[in-house]
């Protein structure tokens, strides 16, 4: 039986919708994203239908987590394509409302999760956190899900809105999807469209260096020094790089000796005019 996609732009009626679903005893899934969707955003929609009864895609070009100086006039917004992608997966509902249904002219309030939000991307992005926290507490009120997924592609993200949640007391459960990566090992992005041949060429080595970075830290070795090396690499290689530091995966906590924690690498870095951003596990040793 194929059901047909609901595209929804208000939230009453996406609460309308939600609600009688809910009445009648379904789990509901939310997927946020900024469209453009590709095989990382569809392996969230996947998992979404695995965990619930009823899944709900959100695609909403956020501007409050964009500085004046960022790419949200460039944002790609592919929206044929993408309802295309959802109605072929068997997506239940997406939700897109226009800017003014979720900002009206006096929205005055911003949630903002301290600590988790300060480092990493938070540093050279002091707006993004707040502007993530805000929408997605909105999203969250808005569709009331019982479930709702985020990718590891933005860690530090999904921490930040785990946190927030469970702060807030918000009913609701998170989840997190692994990352996926092209077939070299690039992160997927929407953003990563915006790369010239040259630096698609180039742009696997950010994984490539942060996954021998891992392994060389899971097999001991100065932390900061392998760091410095490995951002040394990457410079030379034309990647002006952010950060690419080793962090505690639980808390974000930076890991500076080896004990034994659970440790991610984190790294953000500039290729040309675009941000890529990625981590990788260090491999536990003991197991
Ligand atoms: P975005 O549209 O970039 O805001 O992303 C929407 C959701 O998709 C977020 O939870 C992201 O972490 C997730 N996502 C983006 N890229 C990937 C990827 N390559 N693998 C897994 N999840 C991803």
């Amino acid at each position: 039986m194929t059901v047909k996609l609901k595209i929804i732009k208000t939230i009453a009626q996406l609460r309308e919708c939600v609600d009688a679903w809910r009445s009648g005893g379904d789990r509901i899934v939310l997927v946020p994203t900024m469209g453009a969707l590709h095989e990382g955003h569809l392996s969230l929609v996947k998992m979404a239908r695995d965990k619930g009864d009823r899944t709900v895609v959100s695609i909403f070009v956020n501007p409050a987590q964009f500085a004046p100086n960022e790419d949200f006039g460039s944002y790609p917004r592919e929206h044929d394509e993408d309802l295309q992608k959802l109605t072929s997966l068997g997506v239940d509902l997406v939700f897109m409302p226009p800017r003014e249904e979720v900002y009206p002219q006096d929205f005055s309030t911003h949630v903002e999760v301290q600590g988790l939000s300060e480092g990493l991307c938070g540093v050279s992005r002091p707006h993004f956190f707040g502007g993530v926290a805000t929408v997605v507490a909105k999203l969250l009120n808005q569709c009331r899900p019982d479930v709702a997924i985020f990718g590891e592609k933005d860690y530090q993200q999904l921490l930040v809105i785990r946190r927030m949640a469970r702060d807030l007391d918000m009913d609701v459960e998170i989840l997190g999807g692994p990352l996926i990566r092209e077939g070299d090992g690039l992160a997927m992005s929407s953003r990563n469209a915006y790369l010239s041949p040259q630096e698609r060429e180039k742009a696997p080595l950010l994984h490539q260096t942060i996954s021998e970075l891992a392994e060389q830290l899971a097999n001991g070795g100065s932390i900061a020094e392998l760091c410095e090396t490995a951002a040394k690499r990457l410079a030379l290689a034309g990647f002006e790089v952010d950060y690419l530091e080793v962090r505690n995966a639980d808390n974000l906590a930076p890991v500076t000796t080896h004990t034994g924690e659970p440790a991610r690498v984190f790294a953000a870095a500039m290729l040309g005019k675009t941000r890529l951003i990625d981590n990788v596990a260090v491999p536990d040793r003991k197991k």
